[in-house]
């Protein structure tokens, strides 16, 4: 469903994506890992286009985002990206806004979508996500993983076809990673595709179908979970994977 090939990304002088290439099947769930500074959260904006590639191409489906560097007009700019929800480390949520809010906002402005319908549907997503009692507070007044939930939520009422995930779970405390793993969980389990770049290793072992290792800019070696954490290939993934588990 996403085919990325030889994307480039350069900041001044620093290559941050030398020449990444990879496909995302549909139902598939992929894990990202790697060093800080390795160029994952580079690699997930680019396919949003929250940042601009300077070559290579991203397909979405049979549409082309940027095609060997060359991006689509901004209309199919717009359509290809409403196929995917992003949730970020830090949430994103508007504060002046209600749970409830949040959730509205964009399929009413985005797609026209009536009142009756988002309230609907918002407070079915809540319920997916365990909140459905906190459909008329204010973020503020939230815990990080209640929060982080929320910004799920927000991200499904848009029906996306493929979910990205940067390190959703690294801004909270360990205690509560543990409730937004299992929101993600039962997500992979209802086969909606995902990519996620994550720290949190149980999660890619357990739920991902494939992990890339990324370091320098690089996909240095791709496989099944097991082969990943059981066999690594790379001396650099190895490396790692003795860091951090
Ligand atoms: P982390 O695990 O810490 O989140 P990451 O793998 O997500 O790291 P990126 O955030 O993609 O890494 O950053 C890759 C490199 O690009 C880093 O060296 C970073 O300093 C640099 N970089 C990222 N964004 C910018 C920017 N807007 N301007 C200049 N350099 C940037
Ligand atoms: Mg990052």
């Amino acid at each position: 469903i996403i085919e990325v090939n030889q994307l480039k990304k350069v900041f001044g002088q620093l290559e941050v994506l030398k020449s990444i290439s990879f496909n995302v099947n549909s139902s598939e769930v992929v894990a990202v890992i790697g060093p800080s500074g390795s160029g994952k959260s580079t690699m997930l904006r680019s396919l949003v286009h929250l940042e601009e590639a300077n070559g290579g191409s991203v397909k979405v489906g049979d549409r082309y985002l940027v095609k060997d560097g060359v991006y689509s007009s901004s209309q199919q700019i717009k359509e290809i990206t409403s196929r995917m929800g992003m949730v970020f480390q830090h949430f994103n949520l508007f504060p002046h806004l209600t749970v409830k809010g949040n959730l509205e906002l964009s399929p009413k402005l985005v797609k026209g979508m009536s009142s009756v319908d988002v309230s609907k549907m918002s407070l079915e997503l809540l319920d997916k996500v365990g909140l459905s009692d906190k459909a008329d507070v204010y973020p503020s007044s939230l815990s990080g993983g209640q929060k982080q939930r929320v910004a799920i939520a927000r991200a499904l009422m848009m029906n996306p076809e493929i979910l990205l995930f940067d390190e959703p779970t690294s801004a909270l405390d360990p205690e509560l990673t543990g409730e937004v793993l299992q929101v993600m969980k039962r997500l992979a389990e209802e086969r909606i595709t995902m990519i996620v770049v994550t720290h949190e290793m149980g999660f890619a072992r357990e739920v991902a179908d494939r992990v890339l290792f990324m370091a320098d800019g690089e996909i240095i070696e791709s496989g099944a979970p097991e082969q990943i954490f059981g066999n690594p290939r790379h001396e650099r993934t190895r490396a790692f994977l003795t860091r951090v588990l």
